[in-house]
């Protein structure tokens, strides 16, 4: 009973061995991964584990094939030390991010580098097994591109508007037909695992990572395209929420005689201001003859969407700036709730709408100024995002780094 219980004890001691050379391992890259090229001197500073040690982990990962030699650093007296760096081709990321009417795809090599850029705007999201296979069949032409096999790629992060539970991987509002569950069953069909999460949520993982939150604590992170998401970055991390469901901006109650949502309720904050009311009510007026360069895609019989609105606002369509500049006052509404309740340092406007730029911005800072405590709004920053349409394919690659650094793919 004895000699069982040792045998025991000691085969869990060698599993404890393990798991901490993992951590080690995982520490050393992700220094190399978030700080880039570094000398083991640098690493034992922020990994506090020994220099002995480092010195063998990082011989164990040239090893491996994860880390490279990036030559001499400079001297902080002494020889000057060798640095090294994160392979970058040992391993790809994916990016998948879907909007109602478009798909666009990433692949990322380990220094955040894009290998593999396109986008699909014939693409119309159903909830339909069809519509998960196009989705499938496009990843698959990527890698086959890039001649990467299903093996050298890490995971896959996917961006997708609605209501999602990232920890579960379940998509609620779309494409959520799988019994799998949709990251699961789309981990089965690519042969890497898939992580989900709501578009506006990735969109404010991409600006933490890559755009104007970067260094930041506290900031809101707005989508707005057809419809209005919300990513919070608060005391530095993304926040989702009991169910991860956080940051349903768009449905919160503005007019309780107004008009049906797509959610099903009265009077939403997107039934005043968004972009999909925004053409509506552009199409009615000029149905009615109203002067406008947009009339002329009517005549020419070309789509008026978002992108043709933001293109004519940008041309300096007076009508089209008119109804921009009424519906930012339901919005600025909106977010001087969010700034006194959340006292953010930054709020970055992102989506298809961030492309109007000045056009945007001013009409909601001056409604803002209007309705906000000014010792709140005072120092707090509205911006318009520099990634734009990249955001939520920047942030699937940070969501995806950040849960293999922290261990969580496991
Ligand atoms: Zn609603």
């Amino acid at each position: 009973m004895e000699l069982e219980f040792l045998y025991e004890k000691t085969l869990q001691g060698a599993v404890n061995a393990k798991k901490r050379k993992q951590e080690q391992y995982r520490k050393i890259v992700a220094h190399l991964y978030y700080h880039g090229a570094a000398s083991i001197a640098e690493i034992v500073k922020s990994s506090k584990i020994s220099q002995p040690l480092v010195a063998s982990l990082v011989d164990d990962l040239l090893g491996f094939g994860v880390v490279l030699e990036s030559g001499i650093g400079e001297s902080v007296g002494g020889r000057r030390p060798n640095l090294f760096c994160l392979n970058p081709e040992y391993q790809y990321v994916v990016g998948i991010d879907i909007t109602l009417h478009s798909l666009s795809l990433a692949l990322f090599d380990m220094n955040n580098q894009l290998v593999y850029r396109e986008e699909y705007k014939e693409f119309d999201l159903e909830n339909t097994s069809n519509c998960t296979q196009i989705i499938v069949e496009k990843v698959k032409i990527a890698l086959e591109t890039r001649n990467i096999k299903p093996e050298k790629v890490l995971a896959a992060g996917f961006s997708i508007p609605g209501l999602v539970d990232a920890e579960h991987g379940l998509s609620h509002t779309h494409l959520s037909f799988t019994e799998l569950g949709l990251g699961a069953y789309l981990g089965s069909q690519f042969g890497f695992p898939v992580l989900l999460d709501n578009d506006a949520r990735t969109m404010a993982l991409g600006e933490k990572a890559f755009g104007k939150a970067k260094d930041k604590k506290n900031v809101l992170c707005l989508n707005l395209s057809n419809g209005i998401g919300l990513g919070m970055i608060l005391n530095g991390e993304l926040y989702s929420g009991k169910n991860g469901f956080a940051g349903e901006f768009g449905h919160i109650l503005i007019d309780p005689d107004g008009k049906l949502c797509s959610c099903g309720k009265i009077g939403c904050l997107e039934t005043l201001t968004s972009g999909k009311i925004l053409v509506q009510k552009i199409k009615d007026a000029i149905d009615e003859g109203q002067a406008s360069f947009l009339a002329s895609y009517k005549k020419e019989g070309k789509r008026i969407d978002l992108r043709a609105v933001v293109a004519a606002i940008l041309a300096g369509d007076q009508f089209a700036i008119d109804q921009l500049n009424q519906m930012c006052e339901y919005l600025g509404k909106g977010l001087v709730t969010l700034l006194h309740l959340l006292n953010p340092e930054m709020i970055i406007i992102g989506g298809k709408l961030a492309h109007a730029g000045k056009f945007i911005i001013n009409p909601v800072t001056m409604w803002m100024n209007k309705y906000a405590m000014d010792r709140i709004s005072s120092e707090m920053e509205l911006v318009s995002s520099d990634l734009l349409d990249d955001a939520a394919l920047m942030g699937t690659m940070a969501s995806v780094m950040k849960k293999v650094l922290s261990n969580r793919l496991e």
